[in-house]
């Protein structure tokens, strides 16, 4: 297969080479991470007080994990490690309990992301003669941006159409002749659902590639997205916290996705223990950036589940392929590509005087997106009759909670006992949505 890269050189580098580059990174970014006061307590706790404490990439285990919760601790300002002069951008990731994760990014810091999203563009043999159409958010939500830049810089040509409104992502496709999108596998299967009902079909498409990401999906939903639309579905891995999408993409071999290891560093460990698993055993993927200035990050833990594949792709690029990601090792849900902790959930509804101490969050499929309802018990005296009252009590708390988790979810109240209760640890989640 014919295979062209973006960065040659940085794609195909030996695996001596690449850890010897890793190593040099590792040192600057442990530099600059020494310039917050996070990481200087940090560090400085564990013997680490300038590079020349980092001899080689062993060292790195002595670094202890970053967490979420480390990093909204920082809030708003806390882990910048240049002057705010140099921020460029700043993106946020939601958080458990509304306090986002902030990464700021200076121009060199957005110039390299733009690189690594460029390079998992040409991965799939995506070129400038595509037209690419961003269904993604576009805002503090990185997947819009994230792509947007790489395929400019490439020179697709863009359109940065943003997730929603169905019948114009059909019409855009149809008119301007879409041949790539950037979507969540969920709104593709539901875009694929309401053809007819918009008055398409698949004829009036050139569509030749989906990059999918931003939320779990199976290795057969790619294959009935791929089947049912007649395309090639890529998947797409990223975080926030390590930019966005450009993290671990998939090459036109699709068999697994290359991680930019000149970028980050990759671990895989055991959840419970901490201890690194090596290759081929599926734990939680930990990252440290190594090219970023504005936002170092030393050993995230994602919370992500995936292994990391044995042996090289056919596509010559070194870079180590992880799995697909297989669940999480904490408790948050991915609703429609947007993440939502439970407790953000308990948070807000507990803070209303008028509902009792039971809830539910319901999460079923509704066609192809997913649907949430949070369930909850309120006091009896709530129940007079007065449906003007319940209906704005219900109208409350729909607002509290998008304004807390940026979705809209269908609220039910409920009179007290009717909802479940458990004995011992409460089951708050009940996820009925099959695996996509
Ligand atoms: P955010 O920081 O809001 O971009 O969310 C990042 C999270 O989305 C990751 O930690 C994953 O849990 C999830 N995610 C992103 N891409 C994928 C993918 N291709 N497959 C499964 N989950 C994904
Ligand atoms: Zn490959």
């Amino acid at each position: 297969m014919d295979v062209s890269f973006w960065q040659k050189d940085l794609e195909t580098i030996e695996r001596q080479p690449l850890k010897k580059l890793q190593l040099k990174l590792l040192r600057e970014t442990v530099d600059f991470a020494l310039k917050t006061p996070f990481y200087k307590s940090r560090l400085h706790k564990v013997a680490i007080t300038s590079s020349d404490d980092i001899k080689s990439l062993e060292d790195l285990k002595k670094i202890p994990f970053t967490t979420k919760d480390d990093l909204r601790e920082g809030y708003p300002y806390g882990h910048l490690a240049v002057d705010l002069g140099d921020v460029v951008r700043i993106h946020t990731s939601s958080g458990t309990t509304g306090i986002p994760t902030v990464i700021y990014h200076t121009k060199s810091d957005l110039d390299n992301w733009t690189d690594l999203v460029a390079r998992s563009i040409v991965a799939t043999g995506a070129t400038k003669k595509d037209i690419f159409q961003n269904m993604m958010s576009y805002g503090l939500f990185t997947g819009g941006l994230g792509l947007h830049y790489g395929a400019e810089r490439v020179g697709l040509t863009i359109i940065p159409a943003g997730p929603g409104n169905t019948k114009r992502q059909m019409q855009l496709m149809k008119d301007f002749r879409t041949t790539l999108i950037h979507i969540t596998p969920s709104y593709l299967l539901h875009i694929g659902s309401k053809l007819e009902e918009f008055g398409f079909s698949l004829k009036d498409f050139v569509l030749k590639k989906a990059y999918c990401g931003a939320e779990p999906y199976s290795g057969n939903t790619r294959k009935k997205l791929e089947k049912s639309f007649g395309i090639d579905v890529y998947n797409s891995y990223g975080l926030s916290e390590m930019n966005g999408p450009g993290v671990s993409f998939e090459c036109v071999n699709k068999c697994g996705m290359h991680t930019w290891e000149d970028a980050y560093i990759m671990e895989v460990i055991d959840p419970k223990t901490g201890k690194n698993l090596g290759e081929e055993k599926e734990g939680e993927l930990v990252f440290t950036t190594l090219r970023r200035r504005a936002t170092p990050i030393l050993r995230y833990r994602t919370r992500d589940l995936a292994f990391i594949y044995k042996g090289t792709c056919r596509c010559k690029r070194t870079h180590r392929r992880i799995s697909r990601i297989t669940g999480r090792s904490d408790d948050m849900l991915i609703v429609n590509g947007v993440n939502v902790f439970p407790s953000q959930i308990e948070e807000v509804i507990m803070k209303i005087p008028e509902v009792g101490n039971n809830y539910q969050v319901y999460l079923e499929k509704e066609g192809a997106l997913d649907k949430l309802t949070v369930k909850v018990e309120i006091y009896s005296k709530m129940f007079t009759g007065d449906l003007l009252q319940l209906d704005s009590l219900k109208e409350k708390i729909i607002n509290e909670l998008r304004a807390a988790i940026i979705l809209t979810p269908a609220v039910e109240l409920h009179e007290p006992g009717v909802l479940p209760v458990s004995e011992g640890k409460a089951k708050r989640v009940a996820d009925n949505r099959q695996k996509i």
